[in-house]
């Protein structure tokens, strides 16, 4: 029946059960941390709304937030307060080019931005109609520019009616932008918090536990995963500053965190960094990931580091709410190698290049099915037409189901390599580089090839201080792949290019190949 509410009403239902529980502790701008309880939490919302409707914001506006995560608290603050109004919230990625966040601007069309100082000229001139509203404003604020409405500076009151409508519009949530320019996904209170149900069942998260993660609030799972994972199940998010890992393992030492989650890259480079140094986890008692393919090297690792601490992945994507698979810590041997079985209240199918449904063991795209997945894309029909069918989404990825019902995922359909008509999975390609002491990273991409159409090419970065020798990670690679699959370029880097969300961009690396590199 939590389907039927409104984030709002979610959020007073838990502030009236459980008024002193701590719903949420994030970074403020003004460099302090914010911790609110549930009772707490809904006054700021009213208090955003009333101070929103004050500067003349209403219902059916649609607001931008274009802040880092050293200001969450105001990020999702505001996403509170623009959801009382019957307002809808669009975040905005902070890294983008100039060209990338004009389109995101003139797509979203917001009525207001809030953002710092440092970054209002420029959304003054890439979109002039936005009003700008400021968390840092000063004496250098520029004209027109208006202070954040603070909530608590806001008078009480009632904030003004609103129908309760589960199938509003609530967020604007862009893709990871990993394959191709990102896509702003539609979601609603109905689906928000769904997808929060079905996350946080599927995580095990409950009552008495903190969340802790650094998604940057711009993508899908700062608002879908963070927050309503959290609060449809009653636990309090930790929601990350901008942090490095050693700031990040020090967070869960001050705030005891029982749950972190992080894309692969991120859990790797955490379990790294504790091994160097002195860090307190004795509060965590599971680690979520997903995001990208986890290197199989990396969970063994993991569990070598922190043996008590219960090791759970999710798959799904910013259109499925990221609602989609999970697989449970027991059965992260007997089924290793799977990203699980549908969450709860989700269905997963496999589809042939038709749309029809194949058998377990057959090869296919996957799509999801669920309370999670978004009505469509914004203001692109085209787009929804092709990717949203009969109530699910058509992820593709590409992947297959066993005979209990697990899913396997094989690659995302751009990425798969076709070497002379023969298919090649990077995803098994890079599993096989990890595994060599030499190989810190890896990413596996094509390289056009005259004769064979595509060729494949490795990209891999050494651990520090470390000149890899390449004809032993071929011998490595030959030992354990096909013929075909087997790298024929190489490519030695510093790091891998990622985007915000830590995933790697493979379309940076094929760019790179193609200049020659390598
Ligand atoms: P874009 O759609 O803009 O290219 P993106 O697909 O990376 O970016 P998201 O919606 O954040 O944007 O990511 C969803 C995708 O991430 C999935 O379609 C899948 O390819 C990948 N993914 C998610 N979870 C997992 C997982 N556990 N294992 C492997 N891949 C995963
Ligand atoms: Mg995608």
């Amino acid at each position: 029946d939590l389907l039927l509410l409104t984030v709002p009403q979610l959020l007073e239902r838990r502030a009236a059960e459980t008024p002193h529980r701590i719903a949420l502790s994030a970074q403020s701008r003004g460099g302090w941390r914010d911790r609110l309880s549930y009772a707490q939490l809904v006054e700021r919302m009213n208090a955003m709304a009333r101070g929103f409707a004050r500067l003349d914001l209403r219902e059916g506006d649609r607001i931008g937030v274009l802040l880092t995560n050293d200001a969450g608290r105001e990020c999702i603050l505001t996403a509170l307060g623009a959801l009382r109004l019957g307002a809808a919230v669009a975040p905005l990625n902070t890294r983008s080019s100039d060209e990338e966040l004009g389109h995101a601007l003139a797509l979203v069309e917001p009525a207001a931005v809030v953002t710092t100082t440092a970054s209002a000229a420029r959304i003054a001139a890439l979109w002039p109609a936005a009003r700008l509203f400021l968390v840092d404003a000063g004496t250098d604020a520029p004209a027109g520019a208006v202070r954040w409405p603070e909530p608590v500076e806001e008078a009480a009151g009632a904030p003004p009616p609103v129908a309760d409508d589960p199938d509003r519009l609530t967020c604007l949530l862009f893709t990871s932008g990993t394959t191709a320019r990102s896509k702003a996904v539609m979601h609603t209170h109905r689906t928000m918090i769904g997808a929060g149900l079905c996350c946080g069942t599927a995580l095990g998260l409950g009552p008495g536990d903190l969340y802790q993660g650094g998604w940057p609030f711009f993508t899908s799972s700062g608002l879908n995963l963070g927050c309503m994972a959290s609060w449809t199940t009653g636990a309090g998010l930790v929601f990350e500053g901008v942090l490095d890992n050693a700031g990040r393992l020090r967070l869960i030492a001050a705030e005891r965190s029982t749950f972190y989650h992080g894309v692969p890259s991120v859990v790797h480079f955490m379990i790294e960094e504790y091994a160097r140094g002195q860090y307190d986890v004795a509060s965590l008692r599971r680690v979520g990931y997903g995001g990208s393919a986890m290197p199989a090297e990396v969970i063994q690792r993991l569990g070598e580091r922190w043996p008590r601490v219960e090791p759970v992945q999710i798959y799904g994507m910013t259109e499925s709410g990221p609602a989609g698979t999970v697989l449970p810590p027991e059965d992260r041997w007997r089924k290793y190698g799977s990203i699980g079985v549908p969450m709860p209240w989700c269905a997963v199918s496999i589809l042939d290049e038709a749309g029809f449904a194949l058998g377990p063991g057959e090869t296919g795209e996957i799509a999801i099915h669920g309370p999670g997945v978004s009505p469509g894309y914004f203001r692109n029909p085209e787009a929804t037409a092709a990717a949203f069918v009969g109530g699910a989404i058509r992820t593709g990825d590409v992947g297959h189901l066993d005979e209990d019902g697990y899913l396997f995922f094989t690659d995302r359909r751009k990425d798969i390599i076709n070497r002379g008509g023969l298919k090649i999975a990077s995803v098994a390609v890079e599993h096989v580089l990890y595994q060599h002491p030499a190989v810190r990273e890896a990413a596996v991409v094509a390289v056009p090839h005259r004769d064979l159409g595509e060729d494949v090419a490795a990209c891999i970065v050494p651990p520090p201080g470390v000149s890899p020798d390449l004809s032993d990670i071929a011998a490595f690679c030959a030992g354990r792949l096909a013929d075909y699959e087997r790298p024929r370029r190489w490519l030695v880097l510093d790091e891998l290019p990622k985007n915000p969300m830590g995933k790697v961009l493979k379309t940076e690396l094929r760019a790179l190949l193609e200049r020659g590199a390598g």
